[in-house]
């Protein structure tokens, strides 16, 4: 199926969603997928509304063994939660204790480093490399209780490479979590390192590829006894049992169209970042969903693409980039206005033709 192919109808319900948040029109700011809710999870969240009288699965068994499958793991190496922010929550309660240290990139995700601090821990964070790597020395030589890695890393895009993983996986201290939030767009993963023993535990959500951001389900992938400990400080009834049908229905039967969607947001991707390199606004290499811009003139820029009606994510002051702007990637129609947009506050040309080649 080719950008094009899909019709704005795909996308009206989540357009009517952002307009009614907020003034903006072209909302590039979340990372979530642009093309809307998979078609076999949406009729699922429709069937299951009858469902809702009644309490979800106490540990959501029936999701744990699509996610094994899905991930070619056993059930036991599964645990999900409300979103996998609640399943990074539930872990740093279960791995650190109060005072002990969460050494993370940085930039990293911001919230991995709320989170650290609600659960009374401290974060150190650990500059990327020249190469926009991971220092896995620097990261074990802070003697953390836990590193926090993402990869694809958000914001920069940039992934790890598998050197870093194996080296941090045999020497880390302690526990290693790595967030595969963008894992679908990289094409590349570290739950082959998961193994009896081991202290590595995966983290993914269904919020990106998948579609189900709304839905809050998150899951992480990890030995047996690490996966029961987190379970242990989750809780029960994590996931509720409209996520959990809507879950299942995509994992189950939405694959092909997820495998489609991916495809097409790595070729917008390729073709987006070809066009902010022509508009002197070169983006890091990406393999997630999303580009990331350092530009001294992102201010600028993100204030005039808003009152464009475009939203894009600002950063300012960021160790080792300064100022920048992210912004997802998402259908060719909805890639045109930003370009246009850009070229409007650039006053440059992205010689852009208004397809995709
Ligand atoms: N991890 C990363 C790296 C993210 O970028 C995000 C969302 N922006 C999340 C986790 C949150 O995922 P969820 O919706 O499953 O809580």
């Amino acid at each position: 199926m080719t950008t094009t192919s899909l019709t704005r109808d795909a996308y009206r319900h989540v357009g009517r969603y952002v307009v009614d948040q907020s003034p903006i029109a072209v909302d590039l700011r979340d990372n979530t997928n642009l093309w809307g809710v998979p078609p076999a999870a949406s009729r699922a969240i429709a069937a299951a509304a009858s469902a809702a009288s009644r309490y979800p699965r106490i540990y959501a068994s029936a999701l744990k063994d699509a996610l094994a499958v899905y991930a070619g793991v056993t059930p036991d190496m599964i645990v999900t939660g409300c979103g996998s922010d609640d399943v990074l929550d539930a872990a740093l309660r279960a791995i650190a204790d109060p005072g002990e240290c969460m050494a993370h990139l940085d930039p990293t995700f911001p919230t991995a480093v709320t989170f650290a601090r609600m659960n009374g821990l401290v974060p150190v964070g650990v500059p990327l490399t020249p190469g926009w790597d991971a220092d896995a020395d620097a990261l074990i030589a802070t003697g953390a209780r836990v590193i926090y890695l993402c990869s694809p890393n958000n914001p920069t895009g940039t992934v790890v490479s598998r050197e870093s993983l194996e080296r941090l996986a045999t020497h880390a201290p302690g526990v290693v979590i790595v967030d595969e939030a963008y894992t679908e767009y990289a094409k590349t993963s570290a739950a082959d390192l998961v193994g009896p023993g081991s202290r590595l535990l995966i983290l993914r959500t269904l919020s990106k590829a998948f579609g189900l951001a709304g839905l809050r389900v998150g899951y992480a992938i990890g030995s047996p006894d690490l996966i029961a400990a987190v379970e242990k400080s989750r809780g029960p009834y994590k996931v509720n049992v409209v996520a959990e049908h809507a879950a299942i229905a995509a994992l189950t039967t939405d694959a092909g169209w997820v495998r489609a969607r991916v495809a097409e947001t790595i070729a917008n991707r390729r073709q987006l970042a070809g066009r902010l390199a022509a508009l002197g606004l070169p983006a890091l290499p990406s393999g997630a969903n999303f580009l990331f811009v350092p530009t001294p003139d992102a201010v600028s820029l993100e204030r005039s693409l808003w009152n464009s009606g475009i939203g894009v994510r600002l950063y300012t002051g960021l160790r080792g980039f300064g100022d920048a702007i992210r912004m997802t990637i998402g259908p060719w129609y909805l890639m045109a206005p930003l370009i246009q947009g850009l070229e409007r506050a650039t006053g440059r040309s992205a010689s852009f033709d208004g397809q995709p080649a």
